[in-house]
């Protein structure tokens, strides 16, 4: 049974949330505005966790810089909070280290596809068997709502008050290019789809990644008058026409189609879902084990970085 929870600001007694035990309640309240999408994610991430029925010693998160980056510190699991635009070779490393955890980077789209971009396609060639969730709220909402790489052509933000002039990427066409071997989009406003879309991509092994469009009231919604971030989701529903029928959600979309464009519909759904071997599983199957080509006794005498030195028998 639930035990009440008390409310630190105000003492009073509440049931316990359900996913209170995967938060460090200690850090809420949270610093996200209000309206703002990035709890949403949080939750459909705890949420497919428990659904993929990963025990918590085995989940880790990585995220960058942005407000996005605070999903690590909100999560009560292992989980870092890395530089700007590292967090993918820092998740890499994890999991070369230890090949038996779910490592899952929960980031936006500034840092994963400016600062963060050429680790994105790396990984994605490589088919590092890591889980990428991208926010994708087309400003840089933390620092000021500057454009940022996935800004729509004719938005406007703080450092492009007359409109947007650079044309944005299309993230799932790029990690579909890049050798991803799942690949989808949701908004905020697809929670059960997202939840079960990451589900998938946690059961799955290699580079996979979804785009989460999410609002972002301050940075974006403003200069945009666009509203709060609940007129931001109903933009979603009704101004870019995202209902059935005019929903484009296919299994089979072509991600080449999925540029984002004000005035149209948003596609949403899974566009890739295919397998083949890791960068792990290629790497074992290829690469030799040294220690086994070198006798044992000369392989002790080396210091551990000194074996590759060693002639091989
Ligand atoms: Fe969310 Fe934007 Fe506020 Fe950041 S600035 S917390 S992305 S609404």
């Amino acid at each position: 049974m639930n035990q009440p929870y008390v409310d630190k600001l105000d003492g009073v007694e509440e049931d316990v949330h359900p996913i209170d035990k995967w938060l460090r309640t200690d850090m809420l309240p949270h610093i996200w505005c209000p309206g703002c999408g990035l709890g949403i994610v949080l939750n459909a991430y705890v949420k497919a966790a428990e659904k993929a029925h990963i025990p918590r010693e085995k989940r880790v998160v990585v995220s960058g810089i942005g407000c996005s980056g605070r999903a690590a510190g909100y999560l009560n699991q292992d989980s870092y909070h890395t530089t700007h635009g590292r967090p993918i070779p820092f998740a890499a490393g994890i999991k070369l280290a230890r090949p038996d955890l779910n490592v899952t980077v929960i980031s936006g789209d500034g840092d994963l596809f400016a600062i963060g971009g050429n680790h994105f396609v790396h990984a994605a060639r490589r088919n590092m068997d890591l889980k990428i969730l991208c926010i994708n709220n087309f400003n840089y909402g933390m620092t000021g709502g500057q454009s940022g790489p996935t800004t729509p052509l004719g938005a406007k933000t703080s450092t492009t008050p007359y409109g947007c002039y650079e044309h944005p990427l299309n993230l799932p066409w790029l990690a579909a290019t890049c050798g991803a071997v799942y690949v989808a989009r949701w908004t905020t406003l697809d929670a059960r789809r997202l939840r079960d879309s990451i589900t998938e991509a946690l059961m799955k092994k290699g580079f996979c990644f979804i785009e989460i469009i999410s609002p972002c009231p301050v940075g974006y919604g403003k200069p945009n008058k666009i509203g709060s971030g609940l007129d931001e989701m109903k933009m979603y529903l009704d101004k870019w026409d995202m209902r059935p029928p005019n929903w484009i959600f296919e299994e089979s979309s072509n991600p080449r189609d999925a540029e984002i464009d004000l005035g149209k519909p948003i596609i949403v759904g899974k566009f890739v879902d295919i397998q083949k071997p890791t960068f792990l599983e290629l790497y074992w199957q290829i690469i030799p084990h040294r220690e086994e080509k070198i006798p044992v006794r000369e392989a002790e005498k080396l210091p551990r970085w000194g074996r590759k030195e060693l002639p091989r028998k």
